[in-house]
């Protein structure tokens, strides 16, 4: 049925014809209404459906991959029990067989069923005149259609539309084929065709929705390649070109807020250094050379009139709260507030302390403001009435425009990874654009910090203060916690503290209190004479203030904690930290979980537990946990294990949706983005020319993030 009207990407899938109305439900629940919604979709994966061997055709010894039909499948008990499926060219029942043999994997039974068809991989091994294959992979084709399918033809309508596709060209086999994530109440083989029939009724010229990344190769034709490519080399191709065009867009964002920015007459918020001096006499230790260099590069920032707008990377435990107290005092002498925003209210009360103990006996005012605090009026009041310059510390609370204090000059945003890109613009352009330091610990490779934080200048903290006590790393099996525990008695008596953190299980405040509740008393009839405190992230916040508060004052020597202790928490007389099932972490948490310890001269000891055999999953972290300490190298570890994604968390990182992820790690494809996108500007830096509107309109915000043309 060729459609009357050609398609355009921004067509409602409502104006398509052809769609039944039941489709087009199914497809609206899914999120999806547009035609562009479709065809921006990407697959999931590709199976090559090109080329399937006859089973007639195998060698014993040779590895394959076929198509085949399960013909008959059950238990055989031999030397050993195993599950074996007998499988055959489809549609050729007496034809030859192949016997697929699961050892010691009793899940494959449920998965296998006699009518499916596999596609699977592996070695044919001849064994008593028959073809086997041991362990081979395998995958149910098109198993999410099965139920469907047959429901579908129960219910009379057997017009699927796959089988009505024009020109004899195969949709579903003999080819390259998408498969995408299932959309609910739709078969797969039914949404691969309504893919290929929307490519079909697209309008001959189309253009990509904001800007043409790569004029060369027509959008419509990359459409085509990468739901439908004729060889992987297309779908490939395909991939590269929409990879770049997210990349630019998230690169032209960056550029934007970079110019806007620079373009502010910001303040001069560094002018002497008595209390910087004042400070480093009064410090039982030196800075490291690589703080004095970061400190040098904010003060030079700081002493001129363009805003300051710079990441302070460094890992953990590498000292970037003293930088960021030089930064401040610089700030204070020069006759402005300092604001220092941490993600917790734990840190907040962490930070203030810890200024409160590092600037006595200096003339700097310190106040502590967080959203927990009861004294709103009090703050607003003693801020307003007195706007003396002073540090304060406070939680995103000070975000808030009614908080923010007047003749701010320099924000401080700790744990940048934990607040969103927006929330740093929002200081940024407030009214007197205060000079912006954000600090993370979340370690990234260096072609991402261009692509997330291409809009900040960077200082790297690349070296710890020595005299830092060794770390050891252990995993051990849960099972065996004898030498555990006569082991934490010793540091224990040696007057060490410990940590022993527990994954949320489930995130519901009963059983988050209840399984708590039931570790503390584990650990009480372990340890019956030790101090010990509770820290769970459904405590009040002066409750937990109150735990930190007697933890770091060595009153409590134990503390049993859910994750509220993963960053900045700061107690170098801790030497263990016992993380209970460690595999349900993440690789990244897990370091800074481990950052809690090594902060003195002590020798420390981050233990994992965990079940996990070695191959599982899960294991692999917890291996390179144990082989490394560097947090750069933990990093590109953990993009490779999860995914940059995944890992960065996309609404946090201000990368919005991220559908083509290679980009984040492909450093050509970012400069190229970043050249592309600095040209646009150069040549017309407020977006008046018409075909920029659709820019402009990105940046302004007006399009969504997700937008990929
Ligand atoms: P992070 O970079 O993880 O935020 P912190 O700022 O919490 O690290 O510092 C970790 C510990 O190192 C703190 O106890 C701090 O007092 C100490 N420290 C910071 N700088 C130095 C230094 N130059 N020499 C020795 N210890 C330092
Ligand atoms: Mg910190």
């Amino acid at each position: 049925m060729p459609q009357a009207a050609a398609l355009l990407p921004d067509t409602n899938l409502r104006d398509v014809e052809w769609l039944s109305e039941r489709e087009l439900k199914a497809l609206q629940s899914a999120g999806l209404e547009s035609v562009g919604d479709v065809l921006h979709r990407v697959p999931r994966r590709y199976e090559d459906r090109r080329v399937s061997a006859p089973l007639a055709s195998l060698v014993n010894g040779e590895t394959y991959s076929l198509r085949v039909h399960v013909y008959s499948a059950g238990w055989r008990f031999s030397y050993k029990k195993y599950y074996e499926v007998a499988v055959g060219d489809e549609g050729n029942p007496y034809g030859p067989r192949l016997y697929l043999r699961w050892f010691n994997m009793p899940y494959v039974a449920k998965l296998i069923a006699v009518g499916m068809n596999l596609s699977i991989y592996g070695r044919v091994k001849v064994m008593g005149g028959k073809l086997t294959m041991a362990n081979p992979d395998f995958e149910v084709m098109e198993e999410e259609d099965a139920g469907l399918r047959l429901a579908e033809i129960a219910m009379g309508n057997m017009a699927l539309p796959a089988d009505a596709t024009p020109g004899q060209e195969r949709v579903h086999t003999g080819r390259i084929v998408p498969v995408y994530r299932s959309v609910s109440g739709m078969a797969m083989r039914s949404y691969r065709a309504l893919v290929w029939n929307l490519l079909r009724d697209l309008a001959e010229e189309i253009a990509p929705p904001v800007y043409d990344v790569a004029p060369t190769y027509p959008y419509r034709r990359a459409l085509q390649d990468l739901h439908f490519p004729g060889a992987e080399e297309d779908s490939r191709k395909a991939r590269m070109r929409f990879a770049l065009a997210e990349c630019f867009m998230q690169q032209f964002r960056v550029a934007w807020r970079r110019r806007r920015n620079q373009a502010h007459c910001g303040q001069i918020t560094a002018t002497s250094d008595g209390y910087l001096e004042e400070l480093q006499a009064a410090l039982p230790f030196a800075l490291t050379a690589a703080q004095q260099r970061c400190v040098a590069e904010i003060r030079a920032d700081m002493a001129s009139p363009r805003p300051m707008n710079r990441l302070l990377q460094g890992d953990v435990g590498s000292g970037k709260t003293l930088v960021a107290l030089c930064a401040m005092l610089l700030a204070v002498e020069s006759g402005h507030m300092a604001a220092m925003i941490a993600p917790t209210q734990i840190l907040a009360e962490q930070h203030y302390h810890n200024f409160c103990r590092l600037l006595k006996g200096m003339d700097v005012r310190i106040s502590l403001r967080t959203g927990a605090r009861a004294d709103d009026t009090d703050y607003l009041a003693e801020m307003s009435g007195d706007s003396a310059p002073r540090i304060i510390v406070g939680t995103h609370a000070l975000l808030y425009k009614k908080n923010r204090p007047a003749n701010l000059g320099l924000a401080v945003i700790d744990e940048q990874h934990k607040f969103g890109v927006m929330q740093r613009e929002s200081f940024i352009n407030c009214g007197d654009h205060p000079d912006v330091l954000v600090m993370t610990a979340t370690p990234i490779p260096r072609t991402l910090t261009l692509t997330l934080y291409g809009d900040l200048d960077v200082s790297v903290i690349d070296e710890l203060p020595a005299g830092r006590g060794e770390i050891i790393t252990a995993l051990r099996n849960p099972d065996n916690t004898k030498r555990i525990v006569a082991f934490m008695r010793s540091e224990l008596d040696a007057g060490r503290q410990i940590y022993i953190v527990s994954p949320l299980i489930e995130d519901s405040e009963a059983s988050e209190r209840k399984s708590a509740t039931a570790q503390l008393e584990h650990w009480k009839s372990i340890f019956p004479d030790e101090p010990m405190g509770l820290l769970h992230g459904r405590m009040s916040a002066d409750e937990k203030d109150a735990v930190m508060a007697a933890f770091r004052a060595n009153e409590t020597h134990l503390l049993i904690a859910t994750t509220v202790v993963e960053v900045g928490v700061d107690v170098p007389n801790a030497t263990i930290m016992l993380i209970n099932d460690a595999d349900s972490f993440g690789l990244s948490q897990l370091h800074q979980l481990r950052g809690r310890i090594g902060r003195g001269s002590h020798k420390s000891y981050c233990i994992l537990l965990s079940k996990s055999k070695p191959g599982e999953p899960g294991r692999e972290k917890l291996e390179v946990l144990c082989r490394t300490l560097n947090g750069f190298e933990i990093a590109e570890e953990d993009f490779r294990l999860r995914g940059p994604g995944d890992v960065l968390g996309t609404e946090q990182s201000g990368l919005g949706a991220v559908r083509f992820a290679e980009w984040l790690t492909d450093a050509r494809l970012i400069h190229r983005a970043n050249r592309d996108a600095a040209q646009i500007l150069d040549a017309d830096p407020e977006l008046i020319l018409p075909h920029h509107h659709a820019l402009r309109s990105l940046v302004s915000g007006e399009i969504a993030q997700a937008v990929v043309g």
